[in-house]
C-alpha cells in the first residue's frame, strides 16, 4: 500500500514509525526554535512532516501523537521572581468533594453552619500568566513556571491587543495581576490551517505561540486573555472577588462574561449549567473555579502548601474508554518502590492519546484481577495520571493468566520485599541498582529541586550509560566533559555549552530546594520547606541530622517536635544520614554549590521566632493560629524547650504551660498573640 499525499511506502509499523517522526521534527524543532542551530534543511523537514501527516491521515486514531510536535521549547527566556507565587488549585470532582471543601473551611475559621459566598468562573484551559504594572504602566509579563520563577515573555505579551499598556489613575502604583492567555477554537483552526507545524489542540497552540522567541510571531497568532486574580500590590483593591473583577473589566481588563456570585448551594447548579454550555464556548474550559468572595476571609484562609484554601477547581466529569490492555511495566523508583503500569493499545480519550496508565500497586492488580490482553475500562480527568477502571472478563481471551508480581527487581535482578503492613514491595539492590541511581538523579535535576534545564530524563540516561553519572555530585565536573558532549550525537557544540551554562547557573541554590533534590524518603516539597525553615542553614542542618541519629538526643527531639514532622519522617532523615555514602555524597557535593541560607518571611513580626500552641484558643482555630504564625516567619512547634520564644496559653492549657513557666519561656495569652500577629482584638 502506498499513501498517495507522500508516495512513500506504508510503513510495517505505522504507530512505530510516526512515533519516530515525532521525535525527530520535536529535535528539529528544539534545534530550530530553542538553538537557532538547525540540524535539518526545509526540504527535508518538510518531507519529515509530509509523512508523518500522511500516516496521520491514513491513521486518524494516531492523530494525537503529534501533540508535541510545533511546541516551541523554551530555554532563552529570562526568569521572573514572582513577587507573590502563582499557585495551582485544589481539584474537585463530585458534588460531595465540594461540601467537604466547604466544611474545611468553615472548620479552619470556626465558621459553624454560616453558609459560604463563592464568585465562580469558567477555568479556561490556557496558559496562567502574571501581569506587572510599575506606575500604571505595563513593565513585565511572567508565565508562571514552578510558581516561585516563571519566564520573562513581556515583549511577546505586548503584542496581545486585550491587554491594556497603562492603567488608569485610580490604580495602585504597583500591582500584579494574574490571568490566562488562551487560543480561541476559532483562531486555533485558521492558524493550523496556514501551518507547517501543526498543534494538536488551542492549549498547545497558545503556549507554543506566547512562548516564541520572536515577538513577531507571538503578534501574528491571535492570542486572547482573561483577567481574574490577585499577585501583590502596594495599596488593596475592592473589598470583595467580585469588586476586584468588576474594577479589572473597568481598567480594561476582558474579564470572562460567565463568571458569578453563587452562593454555596448554587454552586452545583451552575456547575450543570456551565457543563451543558461547554461544547457551545469558544474557548476549552475544563472546569469551573470557585473562590471564597470575601477577600477579608481570603486573607484569613491562606495556603495549604501549593493551593490555596480558599479556591478549589471543580472539573468535569472524567472521560472513559475501553482498550486493550497489552502489558504491565514494573518501574522502579528513586527509593526502590516497584511500581505497575499499564502498557495500553492508545486510544484517544477527551481527545489525548493515551497509552500508559497508572495500576497503582499489586493489590490493586490482584484485586481487580487485571490480566495482560484483557479489554480494559480507563478513566482520564484532566490533569490527573489516567487510571485503570475494571477488566472486561466477558472479552477476556480463554488462555489469559492473573498476573504475577516480580519479587525480584526487574533492573538489576535484587529481591525486591515487601515489609508487613506495607503495600509497597521495594529493590533491596539500593545504588547498586541502576534503576534507583538513574531515577535519583532525574528527581535530582527535576523542576522543583535543581531545575536544570537540559538535563530531563532522557540526558541523564544517556550520561549515565556512559558512565559519566553516578552521584548527583558527578553533575557538577560535566563541564571537564564538555567537548565530550559536543561530540554526542545530536548534541554539537552550542547545545553542550548551553548545558553547561544551566547547570553553573544552579550551582546557587535555597536550602529547601536542596534538600528536596536529596530524595530522600518522605522528604517532598513542603517537609523540605519546613526543615530549611526551622534549620536555616545548610551547616546547623547537617549536624543536626547526624546528632539526631541518636534516639533520646536533643536533636533527635527537636526534629520530632517540628510541627509537620513525624516519628517516622525524623526516623528515615536520621537513617539518611547513618549512611557513611549519603555523608560522603554531601562532603563531595556541597563545596561545589553555594547553598543560601532559608530568610524568614522579610519583615514578618514573627521572624526566627518559635512558638508553640496550647490549650483552647477562642477566637481562631488552631490551624489558622499556626497558619497566621508561620506567614510571618514563626516556627511552630509542638513541645516546650529552652530554645521555645513564645507558649500561647489558651483555655484550659496543661503541662506545656507550667513547662513554659519553669524554663523562663515568654507566656502569651490568646489577646497578646494576636496583637503581635498584627490581628484586630478577637
Ligand atoms: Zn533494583
Amino acid at each position: 500500500m502506498t499513501s498517495p499525499a507522500s508516495g512513500v511506502p506504508e510503513p510495517a509499523d505505522p504507530k512505530a514509525r510516526l512515533a519516530e517522526l515525532v521525535e525527530r521534527l520535536a529535535a528539529a524543532d528544539a534545534a530550530y526554535y530553542r538553538d537557532d542551530a538547525p540540524i535539518m534543511d526545509d526540504a527535508a523537514y518538510d518531507a519529515l512532516r509530509r509523512e508523518a501527516e500522511s500516516l496521520r491521515a491514513a491513521h486518524p486514531d494516531l492523530a494525537a501523537a503529534l501533540d508535541q510536535v510545533g511546541a516551541a521549547p523554551s530555554g532563552a527566556f529570562g526568569k521572573v521572581r514572582h513577587r507573590l507565587p502563582m499557585l495551582s488549585l485544589d481539584n474537585v470532582f463530585e458534588p460531595a468533594d465540594f461540601v467537604e471543601f466547604c466544611a474545611s473551611i468553615r472548620r479552619f475559621l470556626g465558621l459553624g453552619a454560616a453558609p459560604l459566598a463563592f464568585v465562580a468562573e469558567p477555568k479556561i484551559d490556557g496558559l496562567s500568566i502574571s501581569l506587572t504594572y510599575e506606575n500604571r504602566r505595563f513593565v513585565r509579563g511572567a508565565t508562571r513556571g514552578d510558581g516561585t520563577e516563571g519566564e520573562d515573555v513581556t515583549e511577546n505579551l505586548r503584542t496581545l491587543r486585550e491587554l491594556p499598556a497603562t492603567l488608569p489613575d485610580d490604580a495602585p502604583d504597583f500591582i500584579e495581576i494574574r490571568g490566562e492567555v488562551y487560543m480561541t477554537k476559532t483562531d486555533f483552526i485558521t492558524l493550523n490551517q496556514g501551518q507547517a507545524r501543526q498543534f494538536a489542540n488551542p492549549r498547545n497552540a497558545a503556549a507554543g505561540s506566547l512562548r516564541q522567541l520572536d515577538p513577531a510571531v507571538t503578534a501574528s497568532r491571535r492570542l486572547s486573555l482573561f483577567a481574574y486574580a490577585r499577585g501583590a500590590a502596594s495599596q488593596a483593591v475592592g473589598e470583595t472577588h467580585w469588586d476586584y473583577l468588576a474594577i479589572l473589566r473597568r481598567w480594561g481588563f476582558p474579564v470572562n462574561p460567565l463568571a458569578e456570585r453563587v452562593s454555596e448551594a448554587g454552586a452545583e447548579p451552575f456547575q450543570r449549567s456551565i457543563g451543558e454550555r461547554r461544547a457551545g464556548l469558544d474557548y476549552d474550559i475544563d472546569g469551573v473555579v470557585y473562590k471564597i468572595d470575601d477577600l477579608a476571609l481570603q486573607e484569613r484562609l491562606g495556603f495549604a502548601g501549593r493551593a490555596p484554601r480558599w479556591a478549589v477547581a471543580w472539573k468535569f466529569p472524567a472521560e472513559r474508554a475501553l482498550t486493550t490492555l497489552l502489558g504491565i511495566d514494573i518501574q522502579v523508583g528513586r527509593t526502590g518502590a516497584l511500581t505497575p503500569r499499564a502498557r495500553l493499545d492508545p486510544v484517544n480519550v477527551g481527545g489525548v492519546l493515551v497509552s500508559h496508565a497508572t495500576l497503582h500497586n499489586e493489590d490493586e492488580i490482584a484485586r481487580k484481577d487485571v490480566r495482560i490482553g484483557d479489554t480494559v475500562e480507563l478513566q482520564r480527568a484532566g490533569d490527573v495520571i489516567p487510571q485503570i477502571l475494571r477488566a472486561l472478563p466477558e472479552r477476556r481471551p480463554a488462555d489469559s493468566v492473573p498476573f504475577v508480581f516480580p519479587d525480584h527487581c526487574p533492573v538489576c535482578g535484587a529481591l525486591a520485599i515487601r515489609p508487613a503492613g506495607e503495600v509497597v514491595r521495594r529493590c533491596t539492590g539500593g545504588l547498586s541498582c541502576p534503576a534507583q541511581v538513574v531515577e535519583r538523579l532525574i528527581h535530582f535535576c527535576s523542576r522543583l529541586a535543581f531545575d536544570i534545564e537540559g538535563m530531563g530524563e532522557k540526558t541523564v540516561q544517556e550520561f549515565h550509560g556512559l558512565g559519566w553519572l553516578e552521584s548527583p555530585a558527578d553533575i557538577f565536573t560535566l563541564r571537564d566533559r564538555e567537548a565530550a558532549i559536543a561530540a554526542l550525537e545530536g548534541w554539537g557544540e552550542v547545545s553542550a555549552r548551553k548545558l553547561i551554562a544551566a547547570i553553573d547557573a544552579r550551582r546557587r541554590i535555597s536550602l529547601a530546594r536542596f534538600i528536596y533534590a536529596l530524595g530522600i524518603r518522605r522528604i517532598g516539597e513542603q517537609n523540605a520547606k519546613l526543615l530549611a525553615r526551622h534549620y536555616s542553614s545548610y551547616a546547623v542542618w547537617r549536624r543536626q541530622m547526624e546528632e539526631a541519629g541518636v534516639i533520646g538526643s536533643d536533636a533527635r527531639l527537636e526534629l520530632g517536635s517540628i510541627s509537620g514532622i513525624g516519628p517516622s519522617i525524623a526516623e528515615e532523615l536520621a537513617g539518611f544520614f547513618a549512611e557513611p555514602h549519603n555523608r560522603d555524597l554531601l562532603d563531595r557535593l556541597v563545596p561545589m554549590l553555594t547553598i543560601e541560607d532559608e530568610v524568614a518571611a522579610a519583615g514578618g513580626a514573627l521572624a526566627g521566632k518559635t512558638i508553640v500552641f496550647t490549650g483552647t484558643l477562642e477566637s481562631l482555630t488552631r490551624p489558622e493560629a499556626k497558619a497566621r504564625a508561620e506567614a510571618l516567619g514563626a516556627r511552630v512547634t509542638e513541645s516546650v524547650s529552652k530554645k521555645t520564644d513564645f507558649v500561647v496559653v489558651g483555655a484550659d492549657a496543661g503541662s506545656k504551660a507550667a513547662k513554659a513557666a519553669s524554663l523562663g519561656v515568654t507566656v502569651l495569652s490568646e489577646a497578646e498573640f494576636r496583637s503581635l500577629a498584627g490581628l484586630p482584638p478577637g
